[in-house]
């Protein structure tokens, strides 16, 4: 799974400050895996990356999340924009036409009967139209899903064999119904195939609808460029809906569909029951391509909790060997914005890993509170030069904070190790990294 390789992949990057061409090329790989593992289209994946790669690499790099972490939330946000980013509602202007195509079994009168629905609780007046003239039962089906979504439909007759003599008729019966919208269901094959694309050309010209809207089964796969590339061709399609949502399809299919096409999703099916058809989120879908728990929502939260250049200020200063406790308060108060750094962390891909590698006492805010009112408690000589802190100070000093002396001897000696890994650049790293933010 995804989280599983960005778990090493934050591994790797933890306690690395800055973007590069090298530490961003094993989140890059991880981004790809995910993306093709979400079945989007090979070269739609390459495509993507590519481009989302030069911006990475001219962006700013935020400096208080670590590097894997903010490439994923570039590739997330630029996922998002691409996905989304010209989302429109359906064209219905006037005496709207919509039309369906899309491969046998996408879900196409299924769709027909979900949108003829909500655009009815919308205070619309649909029509449906059965145009599927290969299988009998596909008229039928799409009575039966008018009548429980109580809107009438045009069927014709069995023996009738020319689509657009049907919608000749459909539109004369329409002409006697009350109605602003007509949305007319279509033949689909399990591949395309010539004659159909031929039905379906002669069909569009004849309608000349606002919408053509190609329904698509979220697991199409790798197949899903060819399905979309065609459908376009041959009707210029207006948008896509995917269907079936529900299923463990991880959506690259959307990714694939709009990337060739250009065309935004309009709506997503997530069930068989027909008020399933929900407004399109490009965020969501981004996350399901990604695959990623919350880590996007764990780097905006991050990135909002902690002032960078705080954060920047002291730890140059700790990189300068420079350590007293002001530094120390200031080091508390910034793991104290993060607040609950259970809740927080436990969004991250690997948490119980890193957990393992914490004190306990970095997510005990009550111990935080104490170590907090012992160094308060000092005066400012004493927090800046922490080493003539004796017996008789440290006796005023557990008074002054409400705290027994041996938790502000057990506070120094803590401080003192802390202080001598500063020192240490290496060890530094390794405990930096270790922490939140501080990447
Ligand atoms: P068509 O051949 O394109 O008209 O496809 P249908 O509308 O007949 O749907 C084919 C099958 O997919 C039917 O069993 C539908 O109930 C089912 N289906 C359609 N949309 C969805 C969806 O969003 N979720 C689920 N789980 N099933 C769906
Ligand atoms: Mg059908």
């Amino acid at each position: 799974a995804l989280s599983d390789s960005l778990d090493k992949t934050f591994r790797n990057l933890r306690g690395v400050g800055k973007i590069s061409e090298k530490n961003i090329a094993d989140a890059l790989r991880e981004i790809r895996l995910a993306l093709l593992e979400a079945d989007v289209e090979f070269t739609v994946a390459k495509t993507f990356i590519e481009h989302v790669k030069e911006q990475a690499m001219g962006a700013e790099v935020l400096k208080s999340v670590k590097p894997g972490e903010q490439i994923v939330k570039i590739f997330h946000d630029e996922l998002a924009e691409l996905l989304g980013g010209d989302q429109v509602p359906l064209e219905l202007e006037g005496e709207a036409r919509i039309l369906l195509c899309g491969l046998n079994g996408a879900g196409k009168t299924t769709t027909a009967g979900k949108l003829a629905g909500r655009l009815k609780r919308e205070g619309r007046r649909p029509l449906l139209v059965a145009c599927d003239l290969y299988r009998p039962a596909a008229i039928d089906q799409l009575a039966t899903v008018a009548s429980q979504v109580e809107v009438p439909v045009y069927t014709p007759d069995a023996s009738e064999t020319d689509v657009v003599k049907v919608a000749t008729d459909a539109l004369a019966w329409a002409a006697t119904q009350p109605h602003d919208v007509v949305i007319f269901d279509t033949a689909g094959r399990q591949e395309i195939d010539e004659r159909l694309v031929e039905e379906l050309k002669r069909l569009h010209a004849f309608l000349s609808p606002g919408e053509t809207l190609l329904v698509a089964d979220a697991a199409t796969g790798q197949g899903a460029v060819s399905v979309a590339r065609h459908f376009d061709e041959a009707v210029s399609i207006t948008g896509i809906i995917l269907t079936k949502l529900d299923s463990d399809a991880r959506g690259g299919a959307a990714l694939s569909m709009r990337a060739v096409t250009g065309k935004p999703i309009k709506y997503v099916g997530e069930g068989e029951k027909l008020d399933q058809l929900f407004e399109f989120h490009p965020d969501r879908m981004a996350d399901r391509i990604l695959g990623m728990g919350d880590v996007v929502g764990m780097v905006e939260q991050v990135a909002a909790r902690i002032d960078e250049k705080d954060a920047m200020k002291s730890i140059e200063r700790l990189s300068t060997g420079q350590f007293d406790f002001y530094d120390f308060l200031d080091q508390m108060k910034m793991i104290g914005k993060l607040g609950d750094m259970k809740g927080l962390m436990a969004l991250m891909p690997g948490f119980n890993k890193i957990k393992k590698q914490l004190p306990d006492a970095a997510f005990d805010p009550k111990r935080m509170k104490r170590t907090e009112a012992i160094v308060l408690s000092m005066t400012p000589d004493e927090r800046r030069r922490p080493e003539i802190i004796k017996a008789s100070r440290r006796r005023r000093i557990a008074a002054g904070s409400g705290v027994d002396v041996i938790e502000v001897n057990r506070l120094l000696k803590q401080f003192g190790e802390m202080r001598k890994m500063m020192r240490s650049p290496n060890k530094m790293k390794k405990m930096m990294g270790g922490m939140p933010g501080m990447g």
